[in-house]
């Protein structure tokens, strides 16, 4: 076995240098600390970009990854698994969803959810009605179809052409919707209830009922990417739920594994009647381990004390990063739901949000970036309060350094 020691220069030498990683190499994780390779400590406060959403080696994940593990990892889709049903079920109890396809990664959910939408569209309307509407600055994943959905074009630079008949509108901005949108044409909008990845930006509750509403007027089926948005993130197990708005297809990903990949696709029994056998497929997805794994995330996320916790927390969080926002002035505002929070840079630091993310790296506290204007944070949902309140010492230092 390779036991080589290994460091951050190795990574330009054998990787695609499609990502620009820090110089740290974390080893090891407890609840909402990370140790790396020289045995520094951080406070995690990134929760792997709202995929830990227990923290590190959590007790209960452990032993059910363990406990799988020596009974069977994986079988093909030629046969279905224990911990696959029981997860489906689960979910299908716990939100609007009466159907469920399994996949590894949010991109595929995603993937998943726009070829269910066409395919709906085509069997009952006709291959006219194949149009999908989504929002700019929207993040919906990185494969062809997710990247060309997404609303930033530059991910989709130098790969086109991508697929057609997509448009993007205004998010929380109902009129542009309207100009889009068309019975004879549409077949789904597509929406981040909380946009994640282009600065914490929550949709006006206002906003999801009008689109709601312009679906059902059109036919056209609404999906919720909560990928990000979902698995107690907001302080409700999905945010639609928080807004009371119901959508017709549901994504989830990041945190419903709590690190292991796996991603699901929810909606009703009519419209999955439209992928049909054959039509759509996954080698790993419905994976034994994978599953074992998310049902113990559901199971815990989901108890009452648990999302009632986050909501506490995020007050916690919340207050203590607009203290340190008004002291520096370098925050004009905290955005977002629950622990998915985006501290907004004041004018003055616009541009300059991985400044505080290396910034708190030196002062042993990780924090995230959405976009070049916003600070996000994406902590564990069971951080302890005692973790919060050094975390927000250590950034407070960071922040000194930085306005100094
Ligand atoms: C992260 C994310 C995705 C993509 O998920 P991957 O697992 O990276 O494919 C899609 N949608 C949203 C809202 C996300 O935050």
């Amino acid at each position: 076995m390779n036991k080589e020691p290994v460091n951050r220069e190795l990574f330009d030498d054998v990787m695609v240098p499609n990502y620009a990683p820090g110089t740290i190499i974390p080893v090891r994780g407890e609840g909402s600390r990370v140790w790396d390779q020289e045995g520094r400590e951080f406070i995690d406060l990134q929760g792997g970009i709202a995929v830990s959403c227990l923290g590190h080696s959590h007790p209960g994940l452990v032993g059910a990854l363990q406990e799988q593990s020596e009974k069977i990892w994986h079988l093909s889709n030629v046969m279905t698994n224990e911990p696959a049903l029981r997860l489906a079920k689960t979910l299908c109890d716990l939100t609007f969803a009466e159907r469920v396809f399994f996949a590894n990664s949010g991109s595929e959910a995603n993937e998943a959810a726009f070829k269910l939408a066409r395919r709906y569209s085509w069997e009952h309307f006709g291959p006219e009605k194949h149009e999908i509407i989504s929002f700019r600055n929207a993040f919906h994943g990185r494969t062809l179809f997710t990247v060309s959905v997404g609303g930033q074009a530059k991910y989709l630079e130098g790969f086109e052409p991508g697929p057609g008949g997509i448009h993007h509108a205004e998010f929380n901005d109902l009129e542009t919707v309207k100009k889009l949108i068309s019975k004879e044409k549409t077949c789904a909008v597509v929406i981040e209830p909380i946009q994640g990845e282009s600065g914490v930006v929550p949709a006006d509750p206002e906003f999801l009922k009008g689109l709601r509403q312009l679906c059902d007027d059109n036919n056209a089926l609404l999906i919720f990417d909560e990928v990000q948005s979902g698995m107690g993130r907001t302080g409700h197990l999905y945010a639609y739920q928080m807004y009371d708005v119901v959508p017709d297809i549901l994504t989830s990903a990041k945190g419903l594994g709590g690190g292991f990949p796996i991603s699901a696709m929810l909606t009703t029994a009519s419209i999955a009647t439209s992928l049909g056998v054959g039509t759509h497929g996954s080698t790993y997805g419905g994976n034994a381990l994978a599953c074992a794994v998310a049902q113990k995330v559901v199971d815990t996320v989901s108890q009452p004390d648990i999302l009632k916790g986050i909501n506490k927390r995020s007050g916690h969080l919340r207050k203590g990063m607009m203290d340190i926002g008004e002291r520096y002035g370098v925050f004009s505002e905290v955005r977002g739901a629950g622990l998915l929070l985006g501290c907004v840079l004041t004018e003055k630091w616009q541009g300059k949000a991985k400044e505080f993310l290396n910034a708190g790296l030196e002062e042993g506290v990780m924090v995230l970036v959405a976009g070049a204007d916003v600070v996000r944070l994406a902590p564990s949902l069971i951080i302890p309060d005692a973790d919060i309140d050094e975390a927000l010492v250590r950034f407070e230092a960071a922040v000194k350094k930085l306005v100094a």
